[in-house]
């Protein structure tokens, strides 16, 4: 069997990249003898060295709602509301969080000397974002262990970057959800909410199908790692033409039909 530091080097993980995790501990625990979450982010770590970067999201999704009963975003108490690892590393001592109420990031190494720990961008996923720092940067990859393009947050950014007709309406007013962050002491403007990320999957089969990706797994784990770069270049062509794809098929989702009614009435 191999060693998850073995599997990392295999892929193409090395020193200097900066990389964005998306997970599932679950899938990883299952593929690589049940390895603890703090041996993961310190092969993680080691890895990329101090002069590459780490980003796991931490979103916790404190938006102010229309009906009372919202909590507010508390940097140091707040869990991350994205998987287990993320929930670890952003509890390591020596890992920053930003400051967004609902989509605070955990960054490790160079990213801490270019990103504030104030960062709090009223696009959280785009303009000024932690995403947006790493899109700009020609040596960023994203790393998907156990999780698919459901998860892949660069995806809004693009949503924004790309402009999808319904990249600025928020199609959550379903859920009481106004377009505000709410943390402890104030309240946030924000534009640009990302919408509704389960249908992203028709990303991921249109890279599969051009052989820009391929669908791997190692012991049962999905995994993907991407040059950022590369991806944004394939995301601008599927993004202008194919984009209507990423709304959720019609009357399946509550989310995706809001924008689909408002954008897409042909
Ligand atoms: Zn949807």
């Amino acid at each position: 069997m191999m060693q998850f530091k073995d599997f990392l080097e295999k892929i193409g993980v090395s020193k200097e990249q900066n990389i964005i995790v998306h997970s599932s501990l679950r899938s990883i625990k299952i593929a690589f003898n049940s390895i603890s979450p703090n041996q993961v982010i310190d092969e993680l770590k080691q890895a990329v060295t101090v002069s590459g970067s780490l980003i796991m999201p931490v979103f916790t999704y404190n938006f102010k709602k229309s009906n009372d009963g919202y909590e507010r975003f508390d940097a140091i108490h707040s869990p991350s509301k994205t998987g287990a690892l993320t929930e670890v590393f952003r509890n390591c001592d020596d890992v920053n969080r930003t400051s967004s109420p609902t989509h605070s990031f955990a960054i490790w190494g160079k990213i801490k000397n270019k990103i504030k720990e104030s960062n709090s961008p009223e696009s959280p996923l785009g303009e000024n974002s932690v995403l947006h720092w790493l899109a700009k940067n020609n040596n960023a990859f994203v790393l998907l262990l156990g999780t698919n393009f459901s998860s892949l947050s660069l995806i809004h950014y693009y949503e924004i970057l790309f402009k999808v007709p319904w990249h600025n309406y928020s199609p959550w007013d379903y859920m009481n959800v106004l377009p505000i962050g709410v943390n402890q002491l104030n309240e946030q403007n924000l534009i640009e909410l990302p919408g509704c990320s389960k249908s992203f999957t028709s990303f991921e089969s249109y890279l599969i199908e051009k052989y820009f990706i391929q669908n791997n797994f190692y012991k049962g784990m999905k995994y993907y790692f991407i040059d950022i770069n590369k991806l944004t270049l394939e995301a601008e062509i599927f993004f202008k033409n194919n984009y209507k794809e990423l709304l959720c098929k019609e009357g399946t989702c509550q989310a995706c039909d809001s924008r689909r009614r408002k954008y897409l009435n042909d």
